[in-house]
């Protein structure tokens, strides 16, 4: 079973995200950028199918810069076995990432497809969804266990209050919940292996998908800053400060 895992990369987790000046976009020059949280628990799971023996080939896929070639390189020394970038300078919104990952998916065929649930950079949580319904496949989104047996994946999956198991016939496509598992760390002899591993690249064009936009930013905007903390000196006053100062936020 082949599993295609799709990374993104994006602002490093631990950085505090600014917004340009023009309030055009989030700032990324001079930024550590990683791979996205969740995608690097689904390459994870699908390094551990194959260690399982449930996975034969574990390909890791990104779409942007060429750049995202170092996010790739990561993947492979986690454990994918090899790597394609859909190289672009162009903006890239969910559905053109669903599409091109779409055109992979035709050629590749892959039993399972295993998203993050969402990118950190714009929370979309969009691709994998528009994904599953480009192919025309089962999805089980937010999965927390994945158990892969006899052509069917056995999902658990992370709703609220609580948890739900569904079966999927494969292919599927499934998206990466933050309990899923702990991502192994690189270690430095996988990092050097990872340099050797096959990275091919293609463009949009050459996948026959357009990737203009559709929506359009209008503004972006940092949160407002929180107002300082007050220390009261006994009950009565904080009962005065609640009653007429303290508001819901
Ligand atoms: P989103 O819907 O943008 O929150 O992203 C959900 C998931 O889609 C991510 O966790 C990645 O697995 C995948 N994804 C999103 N954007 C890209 C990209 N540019 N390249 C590869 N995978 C992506």
């Amino acid at each position: 079973m082949k599993v295609l895992v799709p990374v993104k990369r994006v602002v490093d987790a631990n950085v505090r995200v600014r917004v340009k000046a023009d309030g055009s976009a989030v700032d990324i020059a001079n930024v550590k950028l990683s791979m996205n949280p969740f995608d690097e628990i689904a390459v994870e799971e699908a390094v551990r199918l194959k260690e399982a023996g449930a996975a034969t080939e574990v390909v890791v896929v990104s779409c942007g810069v060429q750049a995202c070639q170092e996010t790739l390189r990561t993947a492979m020394a986690i454990g994918a076995d090899r790597a394609i970038l859909v190289e672009t300078e162009a903006e890239l919104q969910p559905l053109a990432v669903a599409k091109l990952l779409k055109a992979l998916v035709d050629k590749e065929q892959p039993q399972l497809v295993m998203l993050g649930k969402q990118a950190i950079d714009d929370d979309a949580n969009q691709v994998g969804q528009m994904l599953a319904a480009l192919l025309g496949l089962p999805q089980a989104t937010f999965a927390s266990k994945v158990v892969v047996e006899a052509g069917k994946a056995t999902v658990t999956r992370e709703i609220d209050g609580g948890l739900e198991t569904i079966e999927v016939d494969l292919p599927a496509v499934i998206t990466a919940d933050l309990r899923l598992n702990t991502p192994r760390y690189a270690t430095l002899p996988n990092i050097m292996k990872a340099k050797k591993k096959p990275l091919d690249v293609v463009t949009p064009d050459a996948l026959g998908v357009d990737v203009t936009p559709r929506l359009t930013t209008l503004k972006l905007a940092e949160p407002a800053k929180r107002e300082a903390g007050i220390r009261v000196t006994d009950a009565a006053e904080l009962v005065e400060k609640l009653k007429n100062v303290a508001r819901v936020i």
